[in-house]
């Protein structure tokens, strides 16, 4: 019987994070690990509510109230049996998830603070993976069923994971040189650390699951020849199209770059390091002390190569207020940029939920404070560029902004400016972080015969499969570019979906169907 009194009694507190002139030296995880004593408390927080919103936040139908009391008797074995029964990934969700179960979460409601679900719920895997809980399930007797999973994002593992759990042979084929999709080059180590990927991937390799990495399906080989090696294909390759402003003057200039030309490039030299660290502790090598000046940060002691858009000593302006322009900040200044601004079309959010606009449970529009908005630089608000400056060599040096009011018509977003607002900002780079425009164009569709739709997505019929025979979609290749969550939950679904379709035995849980949207009020 849960604590009905512990929100009471108990305030909602998070784990301190790392001080920021440390963690801007390495590229370390922001969270430390939090104490059994915190968590615990924290868990006792959690009501058990009759009805439980946080189940109706989650895509993926995660089990909250009864973790949470797990939790808080200690049964932390018990728990990751829990989670895992509707997560395939906790380690990635618990780190990464902007926690739609929190905003739903009954103590949210006028104003309050809600249980510490997210942290919680990194907590239960960590503990399990240093307990070696996260052990391969057992191999099933084989179906004699063949599935390729094109995409190694969390949609095409999780996907990956269930249908090898079902018997299916399956054959993960990446176009990268690693596994991950975003979140192994996209999203930087500050935010999650590689290692929790690598960990995973073992699971699933003893699993039964094949990985092939370096295969561009479309290019390397082709869509038929997949079709006809498999009895299902997946396809999971995200919707990685970055959207441009190729008609703001001045955009062709040298040092304006999409934010994912940067991140994926300061993400590899990072990755290089880690490798470095891993291969010297395994040799016993004492790691090399890094250099003090700044912008120079270490993995472990070992130095970061500099890459080629680096940030050190630069003016840098981000254009974009979501995730990935958060992830440019915290790479800027682990670089040793000299000044950042982040520049938003939108006014300043509020603070806390209007609940006029947004009524609990739904996802609030609120002013979101990312771990490295904390680390520096500075947000300016309802702004648009101009023009990125040419310093008359070519190169950019300011952008030219003017404040903005933006509205809709038709659907359509009309920006008007504010005449006599016109300002510049120094910029000796400019990273675009302004969103994508779905899945990208490319061969593999043509072969296939499938066409984006206006979103720039692919759709599925309510079974998770395209208008092409035995093809299934899933991830941000099907909703347009999303969250961890919605891909795991859709890699499941469309898992279960294609297990029928290849007559297992059974049903695999389904926590969302094609149409499913985040709660909402309109
Ligand atoms: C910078 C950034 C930060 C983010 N931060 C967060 C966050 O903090 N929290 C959160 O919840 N979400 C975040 N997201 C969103 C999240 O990463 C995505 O929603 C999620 O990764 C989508 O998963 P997916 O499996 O659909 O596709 P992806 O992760 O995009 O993986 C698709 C994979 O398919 C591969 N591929 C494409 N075409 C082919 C082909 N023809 N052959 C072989 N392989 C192919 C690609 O190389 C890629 O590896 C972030 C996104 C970005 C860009
Ligand atoms: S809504 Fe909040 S308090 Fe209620 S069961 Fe879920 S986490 Fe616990």
């Amino acid at each position: 019987m849960p604590d009905p009194t512990g929100f009471l009694r108990i305030d909602r507190r998070l784990p301190q994070r790392r001080p920021v002139p440390v963690r801007i030296m390495d590229w370390r995880e922001v969270y430390p690990p939090a104490t059994d004593e915190l968590i615990r408390e924290q868990a006792t927080r959690c009501m058990d509510c009759g009805i439980p919103f946080c189940h109706d936040g989650c895509p993926l139908g995660n089990r909250i109230p009864d973790w949470n009391d797990l939790v808080r008797t200690g049964g932390w074995a018990a728990a990751i049996e829990s989670l895992h029964a509707t997560n395939n990934f906790p380690e990635f969700t618990g780190r990464l998830c902007p926690a739609p179960c929190e905003a739903a979460c009954v103590l949210g409601i006028a104003g309050g603070a809600p249980v510490t679900i997210k942290q919680v719920e990194v907590e239960i895997i960590n503990r399990a993976v240093g307990a070696g809980l996260v052990t391969p399930h057992p191999v099933p007797e084989p179906s004699g069923r063949r599935v390729a999973v094109v995409g190694s994002g969390p949609a095409g593992l999780a996907a990956a994971q269930q249908l090898a759990r079902a018997g299916h042979a399956v054959t993960v084929f990446e176009r990268d040189d690693a596994i991950g999709g975003l979140m192994r080059y996209g999203i930087p180590d500050f935010k999650l650390e590689k290692e929790h990927i690598d960990l995973r991937l073992a699971q699933l390799a003893a699993e039964g699951v094949q990985f092939r990495t370096g295969v561009n399906v479309g290019v390397d080989v082709t869509a038929e020849q997949l079709r006809a090696d498999h009895d299902a294909v997946l396809l999971a390759c995200g919707a990685l199209a970055g959207r441009d402003t190729p008609a703001t003057p001045g955009r062709a200039l040298r040092g304006v770059h999409l934010a994912m030309e940067h991140l994926v490039e300061s993400n590899r030299v990072v990755a290089a390091a880690a490798a470095h660290a891993r291969t010297a502790e395994a040799a016993g090598v004492v790691a090399v002390e890094p250099p003090s000046e700044t912008g120079s940060s270490h993995v472990d002691g070992v130095p970061v190569d500099r890459p080629a858009i680096d940030a050190a000593g630069r003016h840098v302006v981000i254009i974009g207020g979501g995730d990935t322009a958060a992830d440019c900040l915290g790479v800027a200044h682990r670089q040793g940029a000299a000044g950042v601004y982040q520049l938003d079309l939108y006014p300043e959010p509020p603070s806390a939920r209007d609940e006029a606009r947004d009524p609990w449970p739904t996802w609030p529009w609120v002013l979101r404070e990312y771990p490295a908005h904390e680390e520096g630089g500075e947000r300016v608000f309802a702004v648009a560029v101009q023009e990125f400056v040419d310093d008359g060599t070519g190169a950019v040096r300011a952008v030219r902004i003017a404040e903005v009011t933006v509205t809709k018509r038709d659907g359509e977003r009309i920006l008007t400016v504010v005449p006599g607002t016109e300002r510049e900002l120094p910029a000796d780079l400019v990273l675009l972080a302004i969103g994508f425009e779905g899945t990208e164009q490319q061969p593999l569709l043509e072969q296939l015969r499938l066409v984006r739709n206006r979103r720039g997505a692919i759709d599925s019929d309510g079974d998770w499969q395209t208008a092409t025979k035995g093809v299934f979609v899933a991830g941000d290749m099907h909703r347009g570019a999303s969250l961890i969550v919605w891909a795991i939950a859709e890699g499941r679904a469309a898992a279960a979906a294609i297990h029928s379709y290849l007559g297992g035995v059974g049903e695999l849980p389904a926590p969302v169907v094609p149409t499913a949207q985040p709660l909402a009020a309109r």
